[in-house]
């Protein structure tokens, strides 16, 4: 088999293993059908079953999208009678808000609950300075991977999230600030920024992230631009390229490592796929220029990957790449086993980057008084044991 075969072998393999995990239907036990997270065409179908016109999706996706209507009787183009037969057939839903904490730092985590009961986090992280900020938005219900350093990762998969519970993160983020109607495409905006680093691994529930993320791209609804969104992975080799060429959204890549010995127990999924194929995938990542560099995520953990022959080693990997390395000091979470790089040692780590040439901005830990911090999300109830 050729190498383009046995990625296509893979990429099957992964597709049909996330469908093992596939969400429940977006339907409620009335028997209403919710609308979000439905593709255009999706929405005209439903128009088309329900007797009506295929003008009327174009109406509905305005008003969900754009407006964030969540009511049909607010839906001032479309007359009463048809306001009340689609309030019988359909909802415009949103997850649950089961929690809502805001930390010290105007951080703000969401536990966001399903109609079956699960739930994720999803956390909102203002600029310190200007009025915008990131949506940290998760992708499953836990996660396969079990990375050593990472809270969710002792979070068993309990199952994918759908499209419309990916998008509903957003819209419910959205409603918490008040930020509707959905400015135009580049005027600011506070939520100004999606990144799929919550929960899960997304490039494990394909399909319905890409979804989700052609929703919100849409420019007649959220429009948010696919420069304005970074999809974060361990290192699913087989999809990257999918990714690239469908979504085009920016690449984050949690590469924690630069020899195979230790990528291997950080990181699991690293046995699958080593080092050298990940860097392979990243220099064919078609979204990548120097406008729009692929982001390498790199957790300091004390004496384990913080030396100045590793930062060496770093530069020598990704030499020719567009990139830039966020260093980010390791957040601890209850029951965690590391330590974080000491000041000094992260400092060195980030001049040696920065000395050829590529950007080594040390991310600021945000929310770690609310458990909110990149890689202590979990949904799950801790057992008192
Ligand atoms: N599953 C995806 C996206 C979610 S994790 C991925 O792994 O890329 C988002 C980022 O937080 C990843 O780079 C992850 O490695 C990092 N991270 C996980 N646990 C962490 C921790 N305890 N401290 C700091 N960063 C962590
Ligand atoms: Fe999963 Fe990402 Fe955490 Fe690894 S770092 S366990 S891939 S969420």
């Amino acid at each position: 088999m050729s190498i383009t075969e046995l990625t296509a072998t893979e990429r099957e393999r992964i597709l049909a293993k996330a469908a093992l995990f596939a969400p429940p239907a977006n339907v409620l036990p009335d028997g209403r059908r919710d609308l979000v997270g439905l593709s255009r065409e999706e929405l005209a179908a439903e128009m088309a079953e329900a007797g009506e016109k295929s003008f009327r999706a174009k109406q509905l996706w305005h008003w969900i999208y754009h407006q964030g209507v969540r009511d049909f009787a607010a839906m001032s183009t479309i007359a009463k009678p048809l306001q009340d037969k689609l309030a019988k057939r359909f909802v415009i839903g949103r997850p649950e808000v089961a929690a809502d904490q805001l930390s010290q730092d105007e951080t703000r985590k969401f536990l966001f609950r399903f109609r079956d009961h699960e739930a994720v986090e999803t956390v909102y992280i203002p600029d310190p300075v200007e009025d915008r900020g990131a949506v940290c938005i998760s992708s499953q219900v836990g996660c396969t991977l079990s990375c050593r350093f990472c809270h969710t990762g002792t979070q068993r998969l309990a199952r994918n999230l759908s499209a419309a519970e990916i998008v509903g993160q957003f819209m419910a983020a959205r409603d918490a600030y008040g930020e509707w109607p959905s400015p135009k495409s580049e005027t600011p905006r506070l939520l100004s920024t999606i990144v799929l680093m919550g929960m899960g691994e997304p490039l494990y529930n394909y399909e319905n992230v890409a979804k989700a993320m052609k929703i919100i791209m849409d420019g007649e609804g959220i429009a948010l631009s696919r420069r304005r969104i970074t999809l974060s992975t361990s290192g699913v080799v087989p999809m990257m390229d999918q990714a690239g060429e469908e979504l085009g959204v920016n690449l984050a890549v949690s590469l924690h490592a630069v020899r195979d010995d230790l990528r291997d127990e950080l990181v699991p999924l690293n046995r699958k796929y080593p080092i050298a194929e990940l860097i392979a995938a990243c220099r064919r990542y078609p979204a990548a220029s120097n406008a729009r560099r692929i982001t390498f995520e790199y957790v300091m953990l004390k004496d384990l990957n913080d030396s100045e022959a590793d930062a060496r080693a770093l530069v020598k990997l990704i030499a020719g790449l567009p990139a830039k390395v966020n260093l980010i000091p390791f957040n601890p979470w209850p029951g965690s086993k590391y330590e974080t790089s000491s000041p000094a040692a992260i400092r060195k780590f980030a001049d040696i980057v920065m000395n050829a040439g590529y950007a080594s901005p040390v991310r600021t830990p945000r929310g770690q008084d609310i458990l909110a911090a990149c890689g202590q999300l979990k949904s799950a109830v801790q057992s008192a044991a």
